[in-house]
């Protein structure tokens, strides 16, 4: 796990701190094109009088690709970095995946830091170690767990974080409560208002208990042998929807609301869990601005040919992350498809 992690506000203007997570030569930064001009400054202020290069990257999923892998290989060998080189992620989730890989892979693994500037990057994305890049055939099919050395997620910078994202981290942290934590997601149905205005005590405090609540499960199974996978709550649907919509689409968070409910749905038609959680949870993601039923324009037998190819599943059965109700998430190893279907 990260050998250091800080969640507060205004952390990157902390040069001490932020400096003593890089101490390698050769350090290099990859951001993208809407977060550099916010925030590229203050970081490369920091490393003033290092070996420093930047790579700015155009925004959005598209860039995760082995094509930008090479680019960022090619900026470390024109950087003369050897092994005490670190890679520094500043932006969302595709900066971090991405620049994540590239210090995986860079001769065999180099440190790696992330400055995480999303919420879902925040609560999710930067902690467990899972970096990859898509292939035209499927997102993160190339990849390599690497922890990162140290995760600094300053949440001054969710101040400038457009509003949908915002909402689409909201998803996953009210993942967390209705996976494992129904105490959460009744703090979370309390504080529903203040974490849609930005208050910064109320998003504080969601994103260390999503991150404790992640590290934790991370700890016990790293390499997702088993209840790891729990976190994919939502995640088989979502994947789906996301594959069958394309670029353009709804964004990964909203995919995952939409998920958790026909997960929930689903567990209710199965008798795993009784009736209405998934009513609840639908009404707090509606609370959240997050859409919660499948977009007009999906066939259902489409979708479900797409959650056929999951990696989650085995040897040919539908395996998915259903409930017993809130909080209380269980790995379901062989699913009816024409219960699927029917949800
Ligand atoms: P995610 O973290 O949700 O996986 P991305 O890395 O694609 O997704 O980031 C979502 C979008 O938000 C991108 O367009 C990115 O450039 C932008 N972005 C990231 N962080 C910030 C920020 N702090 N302020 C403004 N825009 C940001
Ligand atoms: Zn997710």
């Amino acid at each position: 796990m990260a050998a250091t992690r800080s969640t507060s506000a205004d952390l990157l203007h902390d040069t001490a701190l932020v400096s003593a997570t890089a101490p390698g030569r050769h350090l290099l930064l990859v951001t993208d094109g809407n977060v550099a001009p916010l925030y590229r400054e203050r970081v490369e202020a920091v490393f003033e009088g290092r070996a420093l290069h930047t790579v700015v990257l155009p925004p959005g999923e598209q860039e995760k690709t082995l094509a930008r892998h090479a680019e960022l290989m090619t900026a470390l060998s024109r950087l003369g970095a050897s092994r005490d080189a670190c890679v520094l992620a500043l932006g969302g989730g595709v900066v971090g995946d991405l620049a994540g890989f590239a210090a995986a892979t860079w001769m065999r693994g180099v440190r790696f830091v992330q400055l995480p500037t999303t919420l879902l990057a925040m609560v999710d994305s930067s902690v467990g170690g899972k970096t990859a890049v898509d292939l035209p055939e499927g997102k993160n099919l190339v990849g390599a767990f690497h922890q990162p050395a140290a995760v600094i997620a300053d949440t001054t910078t969710l101040d400038t974080l457009p509003e949908r994202e915002l909402r689409a981290g909201l998803a996953e942290v009210v993942k967390y409560g209705a996976l494992g934590d129904a105490d959460f997601f009744d703090w979370i149905e309390s504080n529903a208002a203040a974490l849609l205005s930005r208050d910064a005590h109320a998003l504080s405090e969601a994103i260390a208990r999503s991150v404790r609540h992640k590290a934790a499960i991370v700890a016990r199974d790293e390499h997702e042998g088993g209840e790891r996978a729990l976190l994919n709550l939502g995640h088989s649907f979502a994947h789906a929807i996301e594959a069958e919509q394309g670029f353009g689409g709804m964004v990964h968070g909203e995919a995952v609301a939409v998920g958790m409910v026909l997960a929930g749905r689903l567990s209710e038609r199965l008798g795993l869990a009784p009736a209405a959680p998934a009513d609840r949870l639908a009404a707090l993601l509606q609370r959240l601005g997050l859409p919660t039923a499948l977009p007009e324009d999906l066939e259902a037998p489409a979708l479900l040919g797409r959650m056929r190819l999951d990696k989650k599943n085995l040897s040919g059965r539908l395996r998915l992350i259903l409930w017993r109700d809130i909080g209380r998430a269980i790995i379901v190893p062989d699913v009816d498809e024409d219960q699927v279907l029917a949800t």
